[in-house]
């Protein structure tokens, strides 16, 4: 069977490390994922928390930079239904995702009860702003750091790093797609200095409405990623590889490195 598992970090209430095809993710809560982060707030180095799909578990066999994130994140929580239904089918309890989604709405409420900033990074120009300025409307006391679109050049990461950093925030929220977003808290965390960075994919284009979540309906029979393909056809790339995630928990088999 393709599943082990292990503490994580250095935490009191640590949740269990599973082994998903190759590829570690936490059996973790939204309430225990909002405890860790208040763990986190409390140290030092910036911990990476990954919000992880399907698609993610897969190309992290074949791509580096998807291998290195999952590596290098202190939390990985399942995002979405591919992975909280492996996680069920290799005999682990997981209630519900965590999904990037909701984790920032948790974020927003957080800082309006702690007083920990936020920046939002990412996304078409304005979105982010719009979708810090909706959060502000439904939690006032948050507070904003700053927000910035995520169209600019991998060269050009370390001047935007240089300009978020003025703004001193404790949590960097970076929306521009997996790998990309998790490699962007990883190599500028040394110049931002942020307590927590969280790669939170489409998350501003929902909470900025310009994108609209899949009717509950959908959700409900997990076939948000099929609304989404409808939607935005250049989305297949990325589900190219559900059949695949899908096929590999259904056969697993131990190999040599799981
Ligand atoms: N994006 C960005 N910069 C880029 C490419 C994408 O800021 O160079 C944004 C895009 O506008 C969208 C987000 O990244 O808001 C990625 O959303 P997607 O749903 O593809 O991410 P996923 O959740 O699937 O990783």
């Amino acid at each position: 069977m393709s599943s082990s598992s292990s503490s994580t970090g250095s935490t009191s209430s640590l949740p269990k490390r599973v082994n998903v095809l190759g590829q570690p993710i936490d059996c973790v809560t939204m309430d225990q994922t909002i405890e860790l982060i208040r763990e986190y707030l409390e140290g030092n180095a910036t911990k990476l928390i990954l919000t992880a799909d399907s698609n993610g578990v897969v190309s992290a066999e074949k791509d580096e930079n998807y291998a290195r994130i999952f590596r290098e994140a202190a939390l990985i929580t399942p995002d979405s239904n591919g992975p909280v239904w492996a996680l069920r089918k290799l005999g682990h309890e997981i209630p519900d995702r965590v999904s990037g989604v909701e984790l920032v709405e948790r974020l927003c409420a957080l800082s309006e009860e702690l007083g920990f900033s936020i920046f939002f990074l990412g996304a078409a120009p304005g979105v982010a702003a719009l979708a810090a300025k909706n959060l502000k409307d439904k939690y006032p006391k948050m507070v904003l750091a700053g927000s910035r679109d995520g169209y600019f050049k991998k060269s050009e990461d370390i001047e935007i790093a240089n300009e978020v950093a003025l703004t001193k925030p404790d949590v960097l929220l970076v929306a521009m797609g997996m790998p990309r977003q998790e490699l962007f808290i990883l190599d500028t965390a040394h110049a931002i200095k942020a307590k927590i960075g969280v790669g939170v994919g489409g998350s501003f284009d929902v909470h900025s409405g310009t994108v609209k979540r899949a009717p509950k309906l959908i959700q409900k029979i997990k076939l948000e990623w099929l609304w989404r393909v409808l939607l935005n056809p250049k989305k297949i790339a990325k589900v190219k590889n559900l059949p695949v995630f899908w096929w590999r928990i259904q056969t697993r088999r131990r190999r040599p490195s799981q």
